[in-house]
């Protein structure tokens, strides 16, 4: 069976939860995570600070989190022109992607995670695409997952599983599954605890406002990142 996992692991509040779930499922669990120059550092402090609160709030949990990778992925800005690389304000283009799309971004994440599982030796890659929310990047959907999964299969001569948790479901149900997922952890009230910590110290808005703080988490409130995760937590309160 698959035991052991590595997360694609941004700091954002779908990645944290995906964190969460592979915690629970798997034995062992690595993570890693990209830098490509965004315009705001404030995406990798997130990750950190919510590793160690990983670390510090779910005894559990902690000891079966690993290592963790950072791969430096400058290159990304040579290749693409978007909101989330130059300062160019985010808008949506007239293909209905965001301007925060980075062609193919998603497939150069997953080789480079699958190279580093195959070096770690961990079976399951963990990403937490969704085909559900209102951005339809094309290599987030479940097609192109089943494709990479083939593809890395083959081309590594080694059997990758791709885990995509929330590939189904909606921002409300995220928050609900982080919840589910704490009270599994072994802390007491560990549900609010998780949805807690991820108001805290996830990060998703796209402009890098951690200035405003709404029961949500912070954010600018305005932006696209900000309305799902808003409104997903309205949701979540209100069932
Ligand atoms: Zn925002």
């Amino acid at each position: 069976m698959h035991t052991s996992a590595l997360v694609l692991f941004s700091g954002g509040q779908d990645s944290t939860t995906c964190l969460a779930q592979a915690l629970a499922k798997y034995r062992r669990v690595e993570t890693i995570g990209f830098d490509y120059r965004q315009r705001h550092h404030v995406e990798l402090q997130a990750r950190l600070r919510v590793l160690s609160e990983i670390r510090r709030q779910f005894p559990q949990w902690a000891e079966k989190l690993g290592q963790d990778h950072l791969l430096d992925l400058a290159v990304l800005g040579e290749v693409s022109d978007t909101s989330l690389t130059r300062d160019t304000a985010f808008k949506m283009e007239q293909n209905g992607l965001p301007n925060t799309f980075v062609p193919g971004r998603n497939l150069l994440f997953l080789t480079l995670a699958a190279a580093v599982a195959y070096r770690r030796d961990l079976q399951v890659l963990v990403t937490g695409v969704c085909e559900t929310d209102f951005s339809g990047y094309p290599d987030c959907r479940d097609d192109t997952m089943k494709a990479m999964q083939l593809a890395l299969s083959l081309g590594m001569d080694k059997r990758f599983l791709i885990d995509t948790p929330l590939m189904w479901i909606d921002k409300t149900d995220t928050w609900a599954m982080a919840h589910m997922l704490g009270e599994t952890s072994g802390v007491v009230q560990g549900g609010d605890a998780l949805v807690q910590l991820i108001i805290e110290h996830t990060h998703t808005c796209y402009l890098g406002d951690r200035e405003h703080r709404h029961a949500w988490g912070y954010g600018c409130g305005t932006c696209p990142a900000c309305l799902l995760r808003a409104r997903g937590y309205e949701g979540f309160l209100q069932p």
